[in-house]
């Protein structure tokens, strides 16, 4: 997860579960668009087309920054960009002095691609995802999904008894989910939505 920057807080500041779930992913084929699965060898193997990919290209969403000192004139120079995925140089002109110049850019990759979220290895779109009511509702793989629907059908089943008995209500992936999954009115659409991704 080193790699992935803010974007989205609830991806981007990982809780020790929800990085312990980052080790395999089940995202959409670069090639095909089927299913495709990554390992915990960080290979891409699609089921249904069988293309392989290792580790390399970044399809997600990506910014290259620089932020420099001219080598002309010395003025501050700050540029960002969004980044192709292969050049790691952004061209840049000095505002000061008009100098153009190509800068050794930092890259920064996105959790979200086109309003949906990716892996953190090549930036596909996670396959287990799926809006509700504006906010988006997305697991890695099947079995961080079946954690969450245990989570959700929990909540819903000791309504009204101790709140602080309540399964691991503490823990610090808990804390991180979003509001609109532990919202009470939420619990009964959300396993519906949860048992549609199942079936996918
Ligand atoms: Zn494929
Ligand atoms: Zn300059």
């Amino acid at each position: 997860m080193q790699h992935m920057q803010p974007d989205n807080p609830r991806f981007a500041d990982p809780g020790l579960a929800l990085s312990d779930l980052a080790t395999h992913f089940v995202v959409h084929c670069p090639k095909c668009a089927q299913r495709a699965l990554i390992g915990r060898d960080q290979r891409l193997t699609c089921t249904a087309c069988f293309h392989v990919e290792q580790p390399g290209h970044w399809y997600g969403s990506s910014t290259a920054y620089v932020s420099v000192k001219c080598r002309e004139c010395h003025a501050p120079i700050r540029h960002s960009a969004p980044w192709d995925g292969v050049w790691k140089k952004l061209g840049t002109r000095c505002l000061a002095c008009g100098d153009n110049c190509e800068y050794e850019a930092s890259i920064t990759k996105h959790a979200l691609h086109e309003g949906q979220m990716t892996d953190p290895v090549f930036g596909l779109p996670l396959w287990l995802q799926k809006e509700f009511r504006g906010d988006l509702f997305w697991a890695y793989h099947h079995e961080h999904l079946e954690w969450l629907r245990q989570y959700i059908g929990a909540q819903l089943r000791e309504r009204g008894i101790t709140p602080r008995n309540t399964i691991r209500k503490s823990s610090a992936m808990v804390s991180r989910l979003p509001a609109f999954m532990t919202k009470a009115g939420n619990r009964a659409a959300l396993l519906k939505l949860i048992g549609q991704l199942q079936e996918k």
